[in-house]
């Protein structure tokens, strides 16, 4: 642990995913925190400039474009500067062995499981925001962090916050993990105004500031789905012992309560920069360019029960947890499939989640025994959902 004990020396870190949401924050973080940190390599999928410039101010010593075509867009940017240029995804991986203590893991979907795994099994801490690969891969992922000791923090604000306040020796005396929830753009939506909805009215979250894929996943609250199952997997209880509340000022981030009737909170202003300044700096604190919470601007907090009916992605996903296997692994890849059609406008909202169910009933549960198992029900589930979707 190179933070342990004063004078510090700077924390290594590698992002993957650099260029998305988390990703450009914790390269905001990083630069403020001159000379706190040095990094390692950043990746992006498509960004070429923001990579570059992400890499020439942070001085990383690798830069990795995960789209092949830009590689030659990539060198001219970084010519002259002695940082090294990649491309594809072999050398996202190659970005993932280089050796940072800490690896920010800011990928969006399932195609971040080989890179995670990468960093898993040298033992790295991953600031863990890519949720898609807990999702579709958790046994393995847990059993590989294990056995390599490597150490998952998590970005996400609502597992950040039961991070913050859990304690594993009392695990036992959990009563249940709350899970907040804004209830997205639609919580007041009736279920005929949703079905209609469009791209861009999805796409406004009321308090988060977020890429687009979880943006539409917080508007299904399949968002809340998926942290369901990460939370089974991230602090190690039964999807009995995980609820879902809605809050829609999203300032307390999620609660822990314990057999004695204590419930435990962690509170801030709904700003990703909070959670990613925790992981980059644990197990020290470090200050952050996030917005300070006013408790006294936030009299009225409320809480609602979910709408089950409204939003069924909610117990798709439980179900799936419950069921296990490859159940969560289809859920994911066809919901990943589903969304994206839903942003090229090529479906309407409701079949998202529709999509999602149709999926697991045409593709057979089975169990995954392997990282080959995973990737190949993944590329099954991926091509059953395109081809539902040309039917409609
Ligand atoms: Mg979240």
């Amino acid at each position: 642990m190179t933070l342990g004990t004063p004078p510090y020396s700077p924390r290594s870190v590698t992002i993957l995913g650099s260029t998305g949401s988390v990703g450009q924050n914790a390269v905001e973080l990083i630069d403020y925190h001159q000379g706190q940190f040095t990094v390692e390599a950043v990746t992006a999928h498509r960004n070429v400039a923001l990579l570059a410039a992400q890499a020439l101010k942070l001085r990383a010593k690798l830069a990795v474009i995960a789209d092949p075509d830009l590689y030659p867009s990539l060198c001219q940017a970084l010519a002259g500067s002695g940082i090294k240029a990649a491309a594809g995804e072999e050398a996202v991986i190659e970005a993932a062995l280089y050796p940072a203590e800490l690896v920010v893991a800011a990928l969006v979907g399932s195609v971040g499981l080989k890179p995670c795994l990468t960093a898993i099994e040298r033992g790295a801490i991953l600031a863990f925001a890519n949720k898609e690969v807990l999702v579709s891969a958790g046994d393995l992922v847990m059993q590989q962090v294990k056995k390599n000791g490597a150490t998952l923090l998590p970005i996400d604000s609502e597992h950040n916050a039961i991070f913050q306040i859990y304690d594993p020796h009392q695990r036992d005396h959990i009563r249940r993990i709350i899970l907040t929830a804004s209830g997205g753009p639609f919580r007041t939506w009736s279920r005929e105004a949703m079905a209609a909805a469009q791209p861009d009215q999805a796409l406004r979250h009321p308090n988060w500031s977020m890429g687009a894929k979880i943006t539409i996943d917080s508007a299904t609250m399949m968002n809340k789905g998926l942290e369901i199952i990460e939370a089974h997997y991230l602090f190690g209880l039964a999807a009995a012992k995980i609820d879902v509340v809605i809050h829609p000022q999203s300032i307390i981030h999620s609660m822990l309560e314990y057999e004695d009737g204590s419930i435990l909170a962690e509170l801030g202003a709904p700003d990703m920069r909070t959670p990613i300044a925790h992981a980059l700096a644990w197990p020290r604190r470090m200050s952050s360019t996030s917005s300070k919470l006013d408790l006294l601007t936030i009299a009225d907090l409320q809480f609602f029960a979910p709408d089950l009916v409204k939003f069924p992605a909610l117990n798709l996903a439980r179900n799936c947890l419950l069921a296990g296997g490859a159940a969560p692994t289809i859920m994911n890849a066809a919901n990943e499939i589903a969304v994206a059609a839903f942003l090229a406008r090529q479906i309407g909202f409701a079949e998202i989640t529709a999509l999602v169910d149709q999926a697991l009933n045409k593709i057979p549960n089975c169990a995954l025994t392997s990282l080959e198992d995973i990737l190949a029900i993944d590329f099954a589930t991926r091509q059953t959902t395109l081809a539902l979707i040309k039917q409609t």
